[in-house]
């Protein structure tokens, strides 16, 4: 059994999807399950619904005929005069959609609403992929990955309930891929009042593997537009090589420091079981990319990430007291409740730093329920982390200098991160 995932840049118009199902036709069809994302940027488009609808914006039908126009060209183009005998399932899920954004009663609960529309893109991108292998002779089954990964509630970040899930993929999914080349969605899971929950932007890898493991796959391969993960993204750094294998503690670390390349929580599962995980080019197939597993090579080249859109929050207490631990314990407790990740932290005596992305404000509530508190928030835009991983004997310093002012910096384990100005 294997376990290709295929992304939104692998299924963006007519030629991607033909590309996606030539590379499954050459491989043993039975004992396959085709995990995929939203195409292009769909995702993007559905977060955009959800704002209009979370703000009562007449725009929201709008966006919703893009989205709808541009998969219907997308269709028509890859099943021709045919389209209409394949695609009643995905006018299903349109009306569906309409009818959600319709429906006033949903609106109070942002991540909620948010679930239960953005979930769409997998949805209606794995009819399309089905119906297109199906109308090409590969026979498969589309499956709803809502009825095997089973989650907690929290929406847009949601965590999967491990023993319901492998008693649901062992009992039901594994005899149906044994005989069946399963098609299903990244991204997308069940709560717990069977609503629709996603496990987090890019989690479609994570789905992956989900079923690798729960399904004891031989490998999981990760299908890209580039040729493997690299040692730096080549369009920030003009030194960039392929890694050719990598252990699986180094990519947690690297995908973890935030090499976009793999979602961080993907290689965890893998690695428990020993699951080799593959990351490949759907464009140069023949290229081998990178391998991750339980091998004993070492990283031969540090690798640099460069994150930018980073703020920093900078804490202190208003009365000029020490920042003691039960602050730090409400400060987590702020971070966990409103899903702020921690890229770095650093405590003096009166000061807690943190680095987070800025995402779309999501600062403002932080800094309001801080300051509830009585904690100071001072907060700093437009800052860069760099990460550097296994800086080997180079000084890490001469890394700084070409990026700008540092403000802050960090030696930690292997690694060494400047926040830069
Ligand atoms: N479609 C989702 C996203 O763009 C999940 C994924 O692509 O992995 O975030
Ligand atoms: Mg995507």
């Amino acid at each position: 059994m294997k376990i290709y995932k295929f992304g939104g840049a692998s299924v963006k118009d007519a030629d991607g999807v033909k590309n996606v199902a030539q590379i499954i036709s050459y491989n043993n069809q039975h004992n396959l399950l085709v995990v995929i994302s939203a195409m292009g940027k769909n995702t993007n488009a559905l977060e955009r619904l959800v704002n209009a609808c979370y703000h009562y914006n007449k725009q929201g039908y709008e966006i919703l005929q893009e989205i709808k126009t541009s998969h219907q060209t997308l269709i028509n183009e890859l099943l021709g005069n045919s389209a209409s005998m394949w695609m009643n399932e995905v006018e299903n899920l349109f009306l569906e959609l309409e009818c959600l954004i319709d429906n006033n009663n949903l609106l109070d609960d942002y991540d909620f609403l948010y679930d239960q529309i953005v979930c769409y893109g997998e949805l209606i991108s794995t009819r399309i992929v089905s119906a297109y292998l199906l109308s090409i002779g590969i026979r498969n089954q589309w499956v709803d990955a809502r009825n095997f990964i089973i989650t907690d509630s929290r929406y847009r970040d949601a965590r999967v309930q491990w023993e319901e899930t492998e008693r649901i993929v062992t009992n039901r999914l594994l005899p149906l891929s044994q005989k069946n080349l399963i098609i299903t969605q990244g991204f997308i899971g069940k709560g717990e009042k069977g609503e629709t929950t996603t496990l987090g932007r890019e989690g479609s890898d994570y789905s992956a593997a989900i079923f690798g493991k729960l399904l004891h796959a031989e490998s999981v391969s990760i299908w890209k537009d580039v040729n493997g993960v690299m040692n730096a993204d080549p369009k920030k750094f003009s030194e960039s090589v392929i890694i050719p294998e990598l252990t699986y503690n180094d990519a947690i670390e690297l995908a973890y420091y935030g090499a976009s390349v793999i979602h961080p929580k993907t290689v965890q599962p893998l690695k428990a079981s020993n699951i080799p995980l593959f990351v490949r080019s759907f464009i140069n197939q023949d290229n081998q990319g990178t391998k991750v597993s339980n091998s004993s090579s070492t990283l031969a080249v540090p690798c640099k990430i460069l994150k930018e859109n980073q703020l920093m929050l900078e804490i202190s207490t208003a009365d000029f007291n020490f920042i003691a631990e039960d602050n730090l314990q409400q400060i987590f407790q702020i971070m966990s409740k409103n899903k702020v990740r921690l890229n770095i932290m650093q405590n003096s005596a009166i000061h807690f730093r943190c680095i987070i992305d800025n995402k779309e404000n999501q600062h403002l509530p932080l800094q309001n329920e801080l300051s509830e508190l009585g904690l100071n928030v001072n907060v700093t835009n437009d800052l860069k982390l760099l990460s550097i991983y296994q800086p080997g004997n180079e000084k890490i310093e001469e890394y700084s200098g070409e990026l700008g002012a540092v403000i802050l910096k960090q030696h930690v384990g292997n690694a060494a991160h400047f926040v830069l100005r």
